[in-house]
């Protein structure tokens, strides 16, 4: 079980009021808030250890080296990676997925084929054009249908000996949509295709295991599971991050250099040139860490409840649609009131203290589906409340009263 009560303790930040309300946050999932157990290992780590890692023989240098490879075997565990060097820190999922997307510019020639999924975030559309630009391979698109659920027939009807690489991801941010990433792996490496799963979404609800699921690449940001920003990790399987060659030159990635030819580091190092977030890194630990601790099961079932009483109340609300009414998914519910705006919307609940995202969210092609300039998204984490739901529907109530 789950206790809110003392679990919001540890959110300094949900103590503070916005425009004099108490602020009510529901902006999570562009980026969740951070508990005191984390920021204390942030001011730990500049108060008593900040030093650049791996190259140097004093102590504090070695302290922080400890802290941030022990980080990597926390993700490697947490993910449950075979080994802690198929864990690349990177700046976040869009770092890590151009850092793959880059290495398969040598890897691909026209006639290859690649899909993407219509629920994609920008992030993961972008990178795979320049990709096709460079190599002449082509991007196919995996539908959706009206409950914005990716339509697998279609899908299989794609696949064939020129696809090479799948890119989905395991939970739509604009929609919520848990996508059956079991089921597209599983047919992508049938036919020999390569996968690359989002989890920018997933991995502040729920637990994936890369073996498990045969996954070839697994990316997300700390931000969005109460780790700071700036700092992320990929997860490739060995074999598929030796095949790739790096993506930046510099420090750290480098075994020897010289004017006539430079070898490369082995993994890890490989793929991190230059001074990383070291401090983020630790941090990214220490979140995984805290909400390990709260544990991912209860986390589930309470945002599930939020869920559902979130998607009942406004429901009564006339003239509110919610897009995204896929039977999997997670607590994100993307709505529009009429005709009105959501951005005045937006507008008018932050006065009341209430950060809600409007607007496209970095996932133009599913508005274009639903032919809507943008939504407005209410997105709750474990440390949001039913009573903060209440209070958001009053709001709600006012805004649409005020621009009706
Ligand atoms: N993919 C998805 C599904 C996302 O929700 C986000 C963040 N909104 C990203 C990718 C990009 O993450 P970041 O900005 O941390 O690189």
């Amino acid at each position: 079980m789950l206790d809110v009560q003392k679990i919001r303790k540890d959110f300094p930040i949900l103590n503070r009021t916005v425009n004099g309300k108490p602020l009510i946050y529901f902006d999570n999932a562009a980026t969740s808030q951070t508990p005191q157990q984390v920021i204390d290992v942030i001011v730990d780590y500049y108060s008593n250890y900040n030093a650049n890692i791996h190259r140097g023989v004093h102590s504090l240098s070695q302290e922080a080296t400890d802290a941030y490879e022990q980080a990597r075997i926390k993700i490697q565990k947490h993910f449950n990676a075979k080994q802690s060097h198929e864990i690349i820190f990177t700046s976040g999922t869009t770092h890590s997925i151009n850092l793959v997307a880059n290495g398969f510019s040598s890897l691909l020639k026209k006639g290859d084929e690649i899909i993407v999924s219509a629920l994609e975030h920008h992030s993961n559309i972008v990178p795979w054009q320049m990709l096709c630009e460079r190599t002449g391979a082509s991007l196919k698109v995996i539908p959706m249908n009206e409950n914005g659920e990716l339509i697998l027939s279609d899908y299989d009807a794609l696949l064939n000996e020129h696809t090479k690489l799948v890119f989905v991801n395991h939970i739509s941010n604009a929609l919520g949509t848990i996508n059956p990433i079991e089921y597209i792996i599983e047919k992508a490496h049938a036919v020999d295709a390569a996968v690359l799963v989002d989890g920018a979404q997933s991995c502040p609800h729920l637990k994936p295991d890369v073996q498990a699921l045969d996954v070839d690449f697994y990316v997300c940001s700390a931000h969005k599971i109460c780790g700071p920003t700036g700092v992320g990790m990929l997860y490739g399987k060995e074999e598929w991050l030796n095949k790739l060659p790096p993506y930046q030159g510099g420090g750290e990635m480098i075994a020897e250099v010289s004017f006539a030819k430079t070898t490369y580091a082995g993994l890890p190092h490989k793929f991190e040139a230059g001074t990383p977030n070291i401090c983020g890194g630790i941090a990214f630990g220490a979140a995984l860490d805290y909400m390990n601790h709260i544990g991912f099961k209860n986390i589930a079932k309470y945002e599930n409840e939020l869920l559902d009483y979130g998607t009942e109340q406004l429901l009564k609300i006339e003239g509110l649609k919610i897009y995204g009414t896929a039977k999997e998914k997670t607590s994100v519910i993307s709505f529009n009131v009429g005709t009105i705006h959501p951005y005045d919307i937006g507008t008018i609940l932050d006065k009341m203290g209430i950060a809600v995202r409007t607007g496209h969210h970095c996932a133009q092609p599913i508005m274009d589906f639903y032919k809507i300039p943008g939504t407005i998204r209410a997105s709750f984490m474990f440390y949001n409340t039913k009573e903060e739901i209440d209070a958001f529907i009053v709001a709600l109530k006012k805004a649409i009263m005020m621009l009706s």
